[in-house]
C-alpha cells in the first residue's frame, strides 16, 4: 500500500461549495472572542422555545421502555396518522398512513436522501438558486448534477421552466421547489403549482416540494400545499418539519407526504442509512400535531411584529426591502456600489450585525443579503439603530 501522508476527501465533499454558515460562525466567533456585542441575524433557528405541551409529553414518553428499542424506518403508525389528519384539516388533502406519509429524521434528511432513491450518475436535478444548499448537496452525494434555476424578483422569485433547455429537462429526474421560500421569502400559488406538475408530467420528473415554512404566515395568509392542486399525488411529495412550526429545531422530526412509489424509494434508502426517529420524539410530535394549534398562532404573531419593526426599520435607512407574507426571512437588496460579501462584511465590522450574503444560497442570491427574524423586537431594534450608525 502507498504511504499515504495526506488525507484527502473525496470529490462529492472538495466539490462543495463550503457550507454557508461554518463560514459566518468562524467569524462571528473571531469577533466575540474581542469582546463585540453580536447581533445575528445570519442563522434561520427559532429563539422561542418549544412549547410546554409538548415538552411534558416528551417527559412521559421517555420514561416508557417501550420507547427506547429500534423504531420502525416508517415512523410509528400513531404519528403517520396524526400527519394524515393535520393534513386533512389544514390542507383538505387525504392521505394514506400506510404508504403516503413516513417519518423523517428532520425534513433535511429526507431532502438530502431523496436524490440517492432517484438519481443515477450523471442525471440532472433541477435546483433553485437560491436556495437551501442542501437540494444541492443531496444531489452531488448521488453522483448527479445540478441544473440551478435562477429565483429572479421579477418573476415573484418563481422558477421560469422555459429557461431549461431541453436536454437537461430529458435527462432530470428530480426537481426541488420551496414555498414559501428560503432565503427570498416568496410564496406561491396554486396556479404556479399547476405550471409545476404540467411541466414535471412532460419530462417525468419527481416534483420534491419543500414545505419547512408553511405554517409561519402573515396578515391571515394561509399558504397551500402542492398536493392540493390536481395531479400532484401523481408526480411529487412534500416535506414537512416541526422544527420551524413548533419551535423543535433540536428534536430532529418531519414527514414526507404524497406519492407512494417516491415514498417507497425514499423509504429504501433510509434503511440502508438510519434506523428511524425516537419514539419518544415521535410521539412528542403527534402530540405537537394534535394539540391545541394556537401556540403557532402566537409564534406568528411574534414573527409579524418583528417583520414590521425590522422592515420600517430597513426603509428607514435606505434599504430595499419587501414586506414577506409568510417564513421569518428578509431578503434585502444590497445598496448599490456593494455586493452581497462586502455588504454583509461592512455590516458585520461596523455594526455587529451578521447577516447572510445571498450568494451562499446560490450565484443567483448575489446583489441580496438575507436576514432571519429569530431575535427579539429589542434586538431588532438595536440593530436599526447601528445600521443608522453606518453609512453605505
Ligand atoms: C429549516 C429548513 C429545513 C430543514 O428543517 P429540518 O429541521 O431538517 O426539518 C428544510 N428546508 C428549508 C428550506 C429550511 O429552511
Amino acid at each position: 500500500m502507498a504511504d499515504r501522508r495526506t488525507i484527502e476527501m473525496a470529490q462529492r465533499l472538495t466539490s462543495l461549495p463550503p457550507y454557508l454558515f461554518a463560514e459566518l460562525d468562524r467569524r462571528k466567533a473571531a469577533l466575540r472572542t474581542k469582546g463585540v456585542d453580536i447581533i445575528d441575524l445570519g442563522v434561520g433557528d427559532p429563539d422561542l422555545p418549544t412549547p410546554q405541551r409538548i415538552l411534558e409529553r416528551m417527559r412521559e414518553e421517555v420514561l416508557n421502555p417501550k420507547n427506547h428499542r429500534y423504531p420502525g424506518y416508517e415512523g410509528l403508525r400513531e404519528f403517520r396518522e396524526a400527519a394524515s389528519r393535520w393534513y386533512e384539516k389544514r390542507f383538505g388533502v387525504t392521505l394514506d398512513p400506510d404508504g403516503e406519509v413516513l417519518a423523517l429524521i428532520g425534513s433535511k434528511e429526507g431532502i438530502a436522501h431523496i436524490p440517492l432513491a432517484f438519481i443515477n450518475p450523471g442525471a440532472y436535478s433541477l435546483v433553485p438558486s437560491p436556495g437551501y444548499p442542501v437540494y444541492h448537496a443531496g444531489t452531488v452525494f448521488a453522483g448527479g448534477k445540478s441544473f440551478f434555476m435562477p429565483l429572479v424578483e421579477e418573476r415573484g422569485f418563481l422558477p421560469d421552466f422555459r429557461q431549461v433547455p431541453r436536454e437537461v429537462a430529458e435527462s432530470a429526474t428530480l426537481l426541488f421547489i420551496n414555498y414559501p421560500n428560503n432565503p427570498t421569502a416568496a410564496v406561491a400559488d396554486e396556479d404556479f403549482f399547476a405550471e409545476v406538475i404540467d411541466f414535471a408530467r412532460r419530462y417525468h420528473i419527481i416534483v420534491c416540494h419543500d414545505a419547512a415554512y408553511s405554517e409561519i404566515s402573515y396578515d391571515g395568509y394561509a399558504p397551500p400545499s402542492f398536493l392540493e392542486v390536481e395531479g400532484a399525488m401523481e408526480v411529487g411529495v412534500e416535506f414537512h418539519s416541526l422544527s420551524k412550526t413548533y419551535n423543535m429545531t433540536g428534536w430532529r422530526l418531519g414527514f414526507a407526504v404524497g406519492n407512494r412509489e417516491i415514498l417507497a424509494g425514499l423509504g429504501k434508502a433510509k434503511t440502508n442509512i438510519d434506523s428511524g426517529v425516537f419514539q419518544a420524539v415521535q410521539w412528542a410530535g403527534i402530540e405537537a400535531l394534535e394539540g391545541n394549534q394556537s401556540v403557532v398562532e402566537q409564534m406568528c404573531a411574534t414573527y409579524q411584529r418583528r417583520r414590521d419593526v425590522m422592515v420600517q426599520g430597513l426603509h428607514s435607512v435606505g434599504l430595499q426591502v419587501n414586506s414577506p407574507k409568510a417564513t421569518f426571512y428578509l431578503w434585502i437588496k444590497v445598496p448599490s456600489g456593494h455586493d452581497s460579501v462586502s455588504f454583509s462584511s461592512l455590516v458585520l465590522d461596523q455594526a455587529g450585525v451578521v447577516v447572510t450574503p445571498g450568494n451562499g444560497f446560490g450565484e443567483a442570491g448575489e446583489g441580496y443579503v438575507r436576514v432571519a427574524l429569530t431575535v427579539p423586537e429589542g434586538r431588532l431594534e438595536e440593530a436599526v439603530g447601528r445600521l443608522q450608525n453606518i453609512s453605505f
